[in-house]
């Protein structure tokens, strides 16, 4: 890590604006804040290792202001609370129209701090993104209430579902702007008022963000944002002001959350890791296999919390099956985030190639290497080649664990019944799925799988409007759809005795 990031050519002249301020500061109550006590720290672009911006860091006292003015935000009366159903909605499609309009500087800073490559990031993160706001347009109007036919005499009882206040939202580096808005867009749709926090490697659109919700016409202080480290998450997890956290990375830190959130009766929403498996059936149609089950595990580096990182295939089919990832993955592209050929780009941190680099290391001594495993081709960049490994331990480390990088451990099964049982051998339950030709073994293992979402001859499809997030360790509750706007509001039963 050296001097400042020198740009590349096509960095949008947005983008270069946004960089060109001396600090990037938290959005609080509507304002651009410093720190209370100054304090900062540099975001790093992972393709050349070098520092793109200097940005606030939020102490406890900072997460105070952001809850304080979140909280005001939210008091009965305020503009955020008065405010009709639809003119909320109306909001988000605001906020969803200027995220389009800035597409391309929003890609541009989130392929600089992430590193992933800029073609993703403009043709799945910001589409994404957009495409979770506008869903939320219209939920505002469909928070109903119901008429409850209750035992006593003369009494009238009707529901509300009511927002459940300021919440605390807490987000990895992984797709930084999509997961932001993932959490803010059903948070305001519900009408609660938000303190989010990115992740320190990725700070950039988080902030971003909040000045476009700010323009969009989002009352001050309904939207905050502090910048910030795992001190910093910390404090907006245990400040008395937030009523509900959700949260979105490693299960470590989920399982610490829900230990405090369970002390202080807050409500949580934990979207956690995951080690996903992908079964392949004999008669499956085996080009789609090798394609799908790449992007599966190498799209965004495998930084990605259902990847499918654990491919179970018959093994009639297995050596077939493991040439054509391992070929797949020695012609594909490791580059920067602003060549256009990069399929790979860094990881996002230093501390995150040591981490996926001790995986590798683990791999080469319990199981066969096929294809990549060069950790380091001796450039800046945290970059690592998609690494295959084959294997029949279901108990080595890289079986178990999940790696978070270009890392696919394969292994070969007999029977659908066995394949099931190994399949859910795991403490996650994130994503699983199957490819097969047969309707019949489809529904089977539907069935079978034990996980928050199942694909068939499929992997990663997501849709606002359907139900995303885990069983065990991967999680608490749902983000997406019905389940995911009903994670911000509380039931209220009224009853009105009319005798
Ligand atoms: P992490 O520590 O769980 O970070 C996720 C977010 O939580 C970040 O914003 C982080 O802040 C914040 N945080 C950290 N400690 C906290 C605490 N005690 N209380 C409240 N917030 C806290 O994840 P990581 O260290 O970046 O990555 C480690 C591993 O987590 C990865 O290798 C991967 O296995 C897993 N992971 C999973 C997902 C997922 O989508 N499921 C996403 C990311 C990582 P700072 O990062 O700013 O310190
Ligand atoms: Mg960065």
């Amino acid at each position: 890590m050296t001097a400042s990031r020198t740009l590349p050519e096509s960095v949008s002249p947005q983008a270069r604006e946004f960089l060109a301020v001396a600090q990037h500061d938290h959005i609080i109550d509507g304002r651009s804040t410093a720190s209370v006590d100054g304090s900062t720290f540099d975001t790093i672009d992972p393709s050349t290792e070098t520092v793109l911006g200097t940005v606030a860091y939020g102490t406890a006292a900072d997460v105070d202001l952001a809850v304080q003015a979140a909280r005001r935000a939210f008091e009965a009366g305020s503009p955020w609370r008065r405010m009709a159903a639809a003119d909320r909605g109306a909001l988000l499609g605001r906020l969803a129209d200027l995220v389009e309009a800035h597409a391309d500087e929003l890609a541009d800073l989130e392929s600089l701090d992430n590193g992933k490559p800029r073609r993703f990031a403009r043709t799945i993160d910001v589409p994404g993104a957009i495409a979770n706001l506008r869903y939320h347009i219209g939920s505002p109007a469909r928070i109903q209430g119901r008429t409850v036919p209750v035992r006593g005499k003369d009494v009238f009882c009707y529901t509300t579902r009511e927002p459940i206040g300021v919440c605390g939202q807490i987000v990895p580096w992984n797709f930084p702007l999509v997961m932001a808005v993932w959490k803010i867009a059903p948070a305001l749709a519900a009408g609660c008022t938000v303190v989010l926090k990115p992740a320190e490697q990725t700070p950039l659109t988080a902030l971003r963000l909040g000045q476009l919700a700010l323009e969009a016409g989002i009352p001050p202080g309904v939207f905050n944002v502090v910048a910030g480290d795992g001190e910093t998450g910390k404090a907006l997890v245990a400040h008395p002001g937030v009523d509900k956290i959700s949260f979105t990375g490693s299960t470590a830190v989920g399982r610490a959350i829900a230990e405090r959130a369970g002390r202080d009766l807050k409500s949580v929403t934990l979207e956690l890791g995951g080690k996903s498996p992908l079964i392949v059936m004999p008669d499956a149609d085996l080009d789609a296999v090798v394609k799908r089950a790449f992007a599966g595990i190498y799209f965004n580096s495998g930084q990605v919390c259902s990847a499918s990182s654990r491919l179970l295939a018959h093994e009639s089919v297995f050596e077939q099956v493991v040439a054509g990832i391992a070929e797949k993955a020695r012609t594909s592209v490791v580059g920067g985030a602003f060549d256009d050929d990069s399929y790979l780009g860094p990881l996002v941190s230093h501390e995150q190639h040591t981490r996926v680099a001790g995986y590798i290391e683990s791999g080469r001594k319990s199981a066969d290497l096929v294809a990549g495993g060069t950790i380091d081709a001796g450039r800046a960049g945290y970059f690592v080649d998609p690494t295959l490994f084959t294997t029949a331990d279901d108990n080595a480390e890289i079986v178990r664990e999940e790696i978070f990088g270009p890392v696919l451990v394969a292994q070969p099964f007999e029977s659908i019944e066995e394949v099931a049982y190994r399949a859910n051998d795991t403490e996650y339950g994130l994503a699983a799925g199957v490819f097969t030709r047969d309707l019949a073994t489809a529904h089977k293992f539907a069935a079978l799988l034990r996980a928050g979402s199942v694909y068939v001859n499929c992997w990663g499809l997501g849709d606002p409007a359907a139900p995303f997030g885990g069983f065990g360790a991967s999680g608490i509750g749902r983000e997406h759809g019905e389940e995911g706007l009903a994670a911000y509001l509380e039931p209220k039963s009224t009853f009105i005795q009319f005798s």
